[in-house]
């Protein structure tokens, strides 16, 4: 296994170390490249590659050509990596040119979150070692919102929440704690975005900021 880094903050690969648990998933693995967490590394093939950021430049972009050539599954890690992250809302402001790993290569999966959970991590990590198919959630933050009982920061502050168009997977964790969600998953595979920003105009800054301002889904719907 791989774990490689580009244009990003190294916040998602702190993931592998948040929990005893990850220790002892991660154990049984053969992890042969790791910058962040060990001082021997090999660049060989690698069954499974994890990336982190977004390519922003010519040597990133043969970086993850090579890398993808090397890489039996290759899997982009976080908000960066799978839509520019927030660096790209830069791209539309013509202050720097950086895209998602999917402009360049082959994605096998995406694990989404700024950082990603650990605990999404974890499922993954074990489906791998079973031979599943790792799961995604494909409903809106809202469904897990009001699954733990949280009172819409919508309803009651009249906040910018996305979480009607952003995919579930972190346990609404903002609106929990009394803000909107700022969609750091990324949307749900068929966000009604025209719906949601005639009745809801003041999103369509947020959505613009985002940590997946470069989303496709986004960049179709807003940047016309
Ligand atoms: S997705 Fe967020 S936490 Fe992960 S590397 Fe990018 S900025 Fe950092
Ligand atoms: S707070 Fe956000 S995620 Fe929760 S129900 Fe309201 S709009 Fe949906
Ligand atoms: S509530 Fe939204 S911004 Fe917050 S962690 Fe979940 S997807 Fe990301």
């Amino acid at each position: 296994m791989g774990v490689f880094k580009f244009s990003s903050c190294d916040g998602c690969q702190i993931a592998f170390f948040e929990f005893r648990e990850m220790l002892q998933v991660f154990e049984r693995f053969d992890v042969v490249y790791f910058l962040e967490a060990q001082s021997e590394n090999i660049y060989e093939e690698f069954d499974l590659s994890f990336v982190e950021g977004s390519v922003s430049n010519e040597e990133d972009k043969e970086r993850i050509l090579d890398i993808r050539k090397r890489s039996k599954i290759l899997v982009a890690m976080g908000a960066c990596a799978i839509s520019g992250g927030v660096q790209s809302a830069g791209n539309f402001e013509g202050i720097l040119k950086t895209e998602p790993l999917d402009v360049f290569v082959e994605v096998d999966y995406e694990l989404p979150g700024c950082p990603v959970s650990s605990d999404l991590l974890v499922d993954f990590l074990m489906s791998i070692l079973h031979g599943k198919r790792p799961r995604t959630a494909e409903y809106p933050v809202c469904l897990e919102c009001k699954r733990k009982g949280n009172i819409c920061v919508t309803v009651l502050k009249g906040e910018v929440c996305l979480g009607p168009v952003i995919r579930a997977g972190c346990g609404a964790i903002c609106p929990s704690f009394g803000r909107g969600c700022y969609g750091c998953y990324g949307p749900v595979q068929k966000p009604n975005l025209e719906s949601f920003l005639t009745h809801f105009p003041q999103a369509h800054d947020v959505l613009k900021l985002s940590a997946n301002a470069y989303n496709k889904v986004y960049k179709e719907k807003l940047w016309r």
